[in-house]
Protein backbone atom coordinates (compact mmCIF):
# COMPACT_ATOMS: atom_id res chain seq x y z
CA UNK A 1 0.00 0.00 0.00
CA UNK A 2 1.20 3.36 -0.72
CA UNK A 3 0.98 6.57 1.15
CA UNK A 4 -0.11 9.94 -0.42
CA UNK A 5 1.86 12.75 1.70
CA UNK A 6 -0.59 15.02 4.07
CA UNK A 7 -2.01 18.01 2.03
CA UNK A 8 -4.46 20.32 3.94
CA UNK A 9 -7.32 21.46 1.01
CA UNK A 10 -8.60 24.59 1.45
CA UNK A 11 -11.70 25.10 -0.36
CA UNK A 12 -12.03 28.73 -3.28
CA UNK A 13 -14.98 29.30 -4.03
CA UNK A 14 -15.48 29.09 -7.83
CA UNK A 15 -18.24 31.57 -8.45
CA UNK A 16 -20.63 34.40 -6.06
CA UNK A 17 -22.90 31.68 -5.00
CA UNK A 18 -20.11 29.47 -3.53
CA UNK A 19 -18.46 32.50 -2.13
CA UNK A 20 -21.65 33.23 -0.21
CA UNK A 21 -22.79 30.21 1.32
CA UNK A 22 -23.19 30.86 4.77
CA UNK A 23 -21.40 29.16 7.60
CA UNK A 24 -22.18 27.13 10.16
CA UNK A 25 -23.96 28.26 12.99
CA UNK A 26 -23.24 26.24 15.78
CA UNK A 27 -20.62 23.80 14.52
CA UNK A 28 -17.07 23.18 16.44
CA UNK A 29 -14.41 25.73 14.99
CA UNK A 30 -12.65 23.26 12.73
CA UNK A 31 -16.00 21.46 11.33
CA UNK A 32 -15.87 22.42 7.43
CA UNK A 33 -12.41 22.63 7.74
CA UNK A 34 -11.04 19.34 7.49
CA UNK A 35 -10.56 18.48 4.19
CA UNK A 36 -7.62 16.78 3.59
CA UNK A 37 -5.23 14.91 0.60
CA UNK A 38 -3.46 12.22 1.73
CA UNK A 39 -1.91 11.30 4.81
CA UNK A 40 -3.74 9.75 7.67
CA UNK A 41 -7.84 10.03 7.88
CA UNK A 42 -8.46 11.83 10.91
CA UNK A 43 -11.38 9.52 11.60
CA UNK A 44 -14.93 10.73 13.91
CA UNK A 45 -15.42 6.98 14.59
CA UNK A 46 -14.50 3.49 13.69
CA UNK A 47 -10.86 3.45 12.33
CA UNK A 48 -12.24 1.86 8.93
CA UNK A 49 -9.57 0.98 6.56
CA UNK A 50 -11.00 -0.88 3.39
CA UNK A 51 -9.41 -3.66 1.16
CA UNK A 52 -9.82 -3.71 -2.08
CA UNK A 53 -12.34 -5.94 -3.80
CA UNK A 54 -10.02 -7.31 -6.26
CA UNK A 55 -6.39 -7.77 -5.22
CA UNK A 56 -7.37 -7.89 -1.11
CA UNK A 57 -4.43 -5.43 -0.54
CA UNK A 58 -4.79 -2.01 1.94
CA UNK A 59 -6.52 0.38 0.05
CA UNK A 60 -4.22 3.89 0.16
CA UNK A 61 -6.34 6.81 1.59
CA UNK A 62 -6.86 9.47 -1.04
CA UNK A 63 -9.17 12.05 0.62
CA UNK A 64 -11.56 13.05 3.42
CA UNK A 65 -13.91 15.74 2.26
CA UNK A 66 -16.02 17.58 5.16
CA UNK A 67 -19.47 18.73 5.13
CA UNK A 68 -19.45 22.43 4.43
CA UNK A 69 -22.31 23.91 6.15
CA UNK A 70 -25.71 23.99 7.88
CA UNK A 71 -26.93 23.26 4.47
CA UNK A 72 -24.88 21.04 3.05
CA UNK A 73 -23.84 18.86 5.90
CA UNK A 74 -23.03 15.14 5.86
CA UNK A 75 -24.99 13.14 8.47
CA UNK A 76 -24.29 15.05 11.76
CA UNK A 77 -21.05 17.07 10.99
CA UNK A 78 -19.64 14.18 9.23
CA UNK A 79 -17.15 13.66 6.72
CA UNK A 80 -16.56 11.67 3.60
CA UNK A 81 -13.57 8.94 3.32
CA UNK A 82 -12.44 8.18 0.27
CA UNK A 83 -10.08 5.07 -0.42
CA UNK A 84 -8.22 3.93 -3.91
CA UNK A 85 -6.45 1.10 -4.65
CA UNK A 86 -3.20 2.87 -6.68
CA UNK A 87 -3.06 -1.02 -8.68
CA UNK A 88 -6.34 -2.22 -9.56
CA UNK A 89 -7.94 1.69 -10.30
CA UNK A 90 -11.11 0.36 -7.46
CA UNK A 91 -12.38 3.46 -4.65
CA UNK A 92 -13.97 3.23 -1.32
CA UNK A 93 -16.20 5.74 -0.23
CA UNK A 94 -18.09 5.94 3.28
CA UNK A 95 -19.11 8.59 5.63
CA UNK A 96 -18.69 8.80 9.27
CA UNK A 97 -19.84 11.54 11.86
CA UNK A 98 -20.29 12.21 15.43
ZN1 LIG B 1 -6.36 -3.66 -5.75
Amino acid sequence: MKTIPPFRLKPEPLNEAAKNLPKFKWAGDNIGTRHQLGGEPTYIQAKIHPVCPDCKEKMTFYAQLDSINDEFCIADCGMIYVFVCLECNTVEAFIESF
